[in-house]
C-alpha cells in the first residue's frame, strides 16, 4: 500500500481516531471514548446510522449490567429441555438481559450527536489500509480519510477464513417474533435450550424469549458448517408453536424477524489488520468460540481499549480468552463439529449436574481450576478424550 507523504495527506480529512463500521462493537468503542471525555477526534463510518432492528442483544451478568438504561427485559428463571431431561433453571448470582439493536444504537449516537469531537459519515468503505504513520480509509465516494489509528469491524482477516480453520462451524439462527390474542407465555421465564432431537445436521435447538404473556422471539438454532434455506427454520418454529403452545399459522402475528450467522470456529484472536489498524468485534476474534456470545466481550474489550486511548497510550489490546479456555473451546468445536449425538449428551449433562450460575461463570471465563474441574467431571468423558487426541498440538 502507498504511504502517504504530505502532499497527498493535505487533500485529506485527519482524524485522531477512525471507527470504521458502527455496529456492536464500533458504537461501544465510541461510547466508552465518549463517556470517558476523550478529547481527539473521532469519525465514525457506517453504510447507514438508521433503525434496523434486526437484533437483540443477550448476555448475563452478575454485576448492574452494561447499559441499564435501555435493558429491555430481564429474566432470573430459564428452561432447559432435551429428550432425557428438562428442568427450570433458577439464576441467583445472575441475570439473564435483552437489550433491542435499535434502543442501543439511538442511545449510544444520542451521546455521540452532543460531543463536537465526534463526527458520523454514513458512507460505505471501499478500502482501510496501513501506512507507516498513519491509517487510511478510503470510501466508496473515493474520499480519503487518515488517522493515527483505524479500528475496524468490517474487513475479515485473512487468519479467519474457512480455508484456514480447524472447525470451520457456524452459528445459524431464525426467528421469529409472534403475538398472540391470548397470554401463552410465561413472561419470567426463558426458554435457553430446547433440544431438537429430530435435526440430525448439526446441534440444533428451540431458544424462546418471551417478552410478555402474548408476545415472544422464537427462534430455532444450528450449530453446523452449513447454513439452511430459510423456509426450513421456519417451518421447525410453526411446527414447535403449534405442538407447544397449540397455536396455527393463522392464530398468531408475526411481529418481527431476526436471521443471523455467528461463527463459532478456531480463529486466532487477530488483533490488528495492518500497521496502525486494529480490529474490533467479530472481526477481531471477539465472538467466543463455543456459544457464540459476543456482547459482553465487545464491552470489556471496548472500555480497556477506550480507557488507554483516552490515556494517551497506545492502544491496549488483550486476548479476550485465556489459553485454557481456547484450548476448552477447541474440545467443544471438536465435539460439535463431528458428533451430534454427543454434543446433545455433553450439553444435557452441562445442565443436568451444574447449576446456570456455574455455567455461566465458565462461559464468561470466570472460573478457577477447580471450578473448571467440577464442570469437566459433570460432563461424559469419551467425547472429550477424542477430542484431546485430534488436538494435541
Ligand atoms: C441476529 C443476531 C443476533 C445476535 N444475538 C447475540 C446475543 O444475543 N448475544 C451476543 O452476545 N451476541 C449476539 N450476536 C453476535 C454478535 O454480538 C453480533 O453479531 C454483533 O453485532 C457483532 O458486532 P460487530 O461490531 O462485530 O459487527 P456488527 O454489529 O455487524 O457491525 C458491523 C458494522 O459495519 C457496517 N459495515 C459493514 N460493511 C461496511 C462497509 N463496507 N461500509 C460501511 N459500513 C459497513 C455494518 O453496517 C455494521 O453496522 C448476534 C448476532 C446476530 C447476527
Amino acid at each position: 500500500m502507498p504511504d502517504l507523504n504530505p502532499i497527498s495527506l493535505l487533500s485529506t480529512k485527519t482524524f485522531d481516531i477512525i471507527i470504521a463500521g458502527a455496529g456492536l462493537s464500533g458504537l461501544s468503542l465510541a461510547w466508552y471514548l465518549a463517556e470517558g471525555n476523550y478529547k481527539g477526534n473521532v469519525l465514525l463510518v457506517d453504510n447507514s446510522f438508521a433503525p434496523h432492528n434486526s437484533k437483540t442483544w443477550c448476555f448475563w451478568a452478575n454485576h448492574k449490567p452494561f447499559f441499564p438504561e435501555i435493558i429491555y427485559k430481564k429474566w432470573r428463571k430459564s428452561y432447559f429441555a432435551a429428550q432425557d431431561y428438562q428442568s427450570f433453571l433458577y439464576m441467583n448470582e445472575y441475570a439473564y438481559y435483552c437489550i433491542r439493536e435499535n434502543d442501543f444504537k439511538e442511545f449510544v449516537l444520542t451521546k455521540l450527536r452532543k460531543k463536537s469531537n465526534f463526527t458520523l459519515l454514513e458512507e460505505g468503505i471501499l478500502d482501510i489500509y496501513g501506512s507507516k504513520k498513519k491509517g487510511v480509509l478510503v470510501t466508496k465516494n473515493s474520499d480519503t480519510y487518515v488517522a493515527d489509528f483505524i479500528f475496524q469491524s468490517i474487513i475479515q482477516p485473512e487468519s479467519s477464513k474457512k480455508e484456514h480453520l480447524k472447525y470451520p462451524l457456524l452459528q445459524h439462527f431464525y426467528g421469529i417474533e409472534i403475538e398472540t390474542e391470548d397470554g401463552i407465555f410465561d413472561p419470567n421465564t426463558f426458554v435457553i435450550m430446547d433440544v431438537d432431537h429430530s435435526f440430525d445436521d448439526g446441534y440444533a435447538f428451540m431458544y424462546v424469549l418471551p417478552y410478555d404473556h402474548n408476545r415472544a422471539l422464537i427462534e430455532f438454532t444450528v450449530f453446523s458448517e452449513n447454513v439452511l434455506p430459510k423456509k426450513e427454520y421456519r417451518k421447525k418454529i410453526r411446527t414447535y408453536i403449534k405442538e407447544k403452545y397449540g397455536f396455527g399459522k393463522k392464530e398468531y402475528k408475526s411481529v418481527r424477524k431476526e436471521f443471523g450467522v455467528i461463527p463459532m470456529d478456531d480463529r486466532p484472536f487477530e488483533p490488528t489488520l495492518d500497521v496502525n489498524i486494529y480490529n474490533l468485534g467479530t472481526m477481531g476474534g471477539l465472538t467466543k468460540a463455543s456459544t457464540g456470545y459476543t456482547f459482553t466481550r465487545v464491552q470489556r474489550y471496548s472500555r480497556l481499549l477506550a480507557g488507554s486511548l483516552i490515556n494517551g497510550e497506545s492502544p491496549q489490546i488483550t486476548n479476550p480468552s485465556k489459553n485454557r479456555y481456547r484450548y476448552y473451546d477447541k474440545l467443544l468445536l471438536h465435539i460439535l463439529s463431528t458428533s451430534v449425538p454427543e454434543s446433545r449428551r455433553v450439553f444435557t449433562h452441562l445442565f443436568k449436574n451444574n447449576s446456570v450460575d456455574e455455567i455461566f461463570t465458565f462461559l464468561n471465563e470466570d472460573t478457577s481450576i477447580v471450578q473448571d474441574l467440577k464442570i469437566m467431571n459433570s460432563v461424559p468423558y469419551m467425547p472429550f478424550f477424542r477430542a484431546i487426541g485430534n488436538n494435541l498440538i
